[in-house]
């Protein structure tokens, strides 16, 4: 490290992917300093906020060699074993299940907050190699050829080779990049909360595509589900004022009281839904990561998985650079990670655009597709195996599997112009 520099690497934002990439460098002997607009104090217990993640088999392979996946507690991460999808009342069902493809879960489900927690306790375990800092929000960022340098809310600058920006999909030093992002802000809101039940879940997630709204129960721990509510942000509101009673009778009977009795384990929170993809995920000294770089719709549950396959990325990219005696803001470095990152999340974050608007839309037209996709989707098995290796980790996605049979296809739009460039 240059006597000049503050440390190797800058980190901007230490949610989870943020520290997760602090702890992946320094398993690699590259040090990171995280700088966080919170106080650390409330990052070492973050409260519980609702949101269930589903993590895949990749996802769990990248916290596992991290060590973070060890530090979840056992009682709390839910073994998603099978996932039914339907639409409106129609008695359609696609099924997936994890046994199809020789597995015993699909993915597993973990509370968010223990996640963070995981993170935060890895990286204050290389203190050695990780310093963190809290209360120190960037407000500027400045690269020359040899350096880029921040500056904090206190005036204070450091300066490294390379930041990288892990500060939410609504960044800031995104922007001051200079990198522009698409957003799509679909007028909906996620309303989450923890349920308790009376009948045994067996490990099933269910996603309901219902008039105007959409209802997804996920399997957690013991009896219990993670209800993901989604609905017009209009509408929000009213349901965050219901009782505690009267939101879990609507729930229960939007869902068929197919549980048996429900009842709110938890509180509510409310998250209005917008999915960004960034112009780019580099520039010069610079890389984006985690929402920063894809914030993702929840409904495919990719968003925190993209992440650790982007810290997974990157790593590999920063480790050869150095191997090489490159500069880890070396941009051939970055264009790799880059180009590997935008190849894995395009297709799907597009794909899972498509299937929102889908269905979300109430004409009847759209609910004659709808059937029709489920219906098609159920008789053709190489892409329900498709959609099951993708969450399991192995093979192509499904979004790949469309791409490769149109582009076999005559008098088709090229598939670049369907999915972006690759
Ligand atoms: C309802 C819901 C359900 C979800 N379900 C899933 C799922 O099933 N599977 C899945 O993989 N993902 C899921 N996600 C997505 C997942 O939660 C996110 O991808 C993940 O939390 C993003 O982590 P991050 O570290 O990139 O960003 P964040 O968690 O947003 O962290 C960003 C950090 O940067 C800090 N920061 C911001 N600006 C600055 C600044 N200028 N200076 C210093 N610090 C700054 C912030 O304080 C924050 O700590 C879900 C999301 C929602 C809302």
């Amino acid at each position: 490290m240059n006597a000049s520099l503050d440390t190797d690497v800058l980190i901007v934002g230490a949610g989870p992917a943020g520290l997760a990439l602090a702890c992946s460098l320094a398993d690699a002997g590259i040090r990171t300093r995280v700088l966080e607009q919170a106080p650390l104090s409330s990052l070492a217990h973050p409260p519980e906020d609702g949101r269930d993640i589903a993590l895949t088999h990749r996802a769990r392979r990248v916290l596992s060699v991290l060590g973070l996946w060890n530090r979840l507690p056992a009682d709390e991460v839910a073994p998603l074993k099978k996932a039914q999808v339907t639409s409106g009342n129609s008695p359609l069902v696609l099924p997936f299940d994890a046994q199809d493809e020789g597995h015993e879960a699909l993915g597993w489900l973990v509370p968010n907050h223990r996640i963070r927690e995981a993170c935060y306790a890895g990286a204050v375990a290389r203190a050695d190699w990780i310093t963190l800092q809290g209360e120190a929000r960037v407000t500027a960022l400045h690269r020359t050829a040899d350096r880029a340098t921040v500056t904090l809310a206190d005036g204070s600058q450091l300066s490294a080779p390379l930041v990288v920006a892990a500060d939410s999909r609504f960044s800031t030093v995104r922007k001051m990049a200079g990198i522009g992002a698409r957003m799509l802000d679909f007028g909906r809101t996620a309303i989450v909360c923890r349920m308790a039940h009376e009948h045994d879940h067996e490990g099933i997630a269910h996603e309901c595509f219902l008039h105007g709204h959409t209802l997804a129960i996920l399997p957690m721990a013991g009896r219990q589900a993670s209800a993901v509510w989604t609905v017009s942000t209009d509408g929000a509101e009213a349901i965050m004022q219901l009782s505690d009673e009267a939101f879990a009778q609507a729930v229960d009977s939007e869902f068929g009281h197919r549980l048996g009795d429900m009842r709110t384990a938890g509180q509510r929170h409310a998250y209005p839904l917008v999915a960004v993809y960034a112009q780019r995920f580099w520039a010069d000294r610079f890389a984006l990561i985690g929402d920063a770089a894809v914030g993702m719709h929840p409904v495919t549950a990719h968003g925190y998985n993209f992440g650790l396959y982007g810290i997974e990325t990157l790593t590999r990219e920063l480790v050869a650079a150095r191997a090489a005696s490159r500069d880890l803001g070396d941009s051939r470095a970055l264009q790799t990670y880059a180009s590997e990152h935008q190849r894995v999340t395009l297709p799907i974050y597009l794909g899972t655009n498509a299937i929102v608007k889908l269905f979300t839309n109430d004409l009847p037209a759209a609910h004659l597709v709808r059937g029709a996709i489920l219906r098609v989707s159920k008789h053709l098995p190489p892409l329900k195996a498709a959609i099951t290796r993708q969450l399991t980790g192995s093979g192509l996605s499904p979004f790949d599997l469309v791409r490769d049979k149109l582009s076999t296809l005559p008098h088709i739009p090229r598939p670049s112009s369907l999915f972006g460039r690759r």
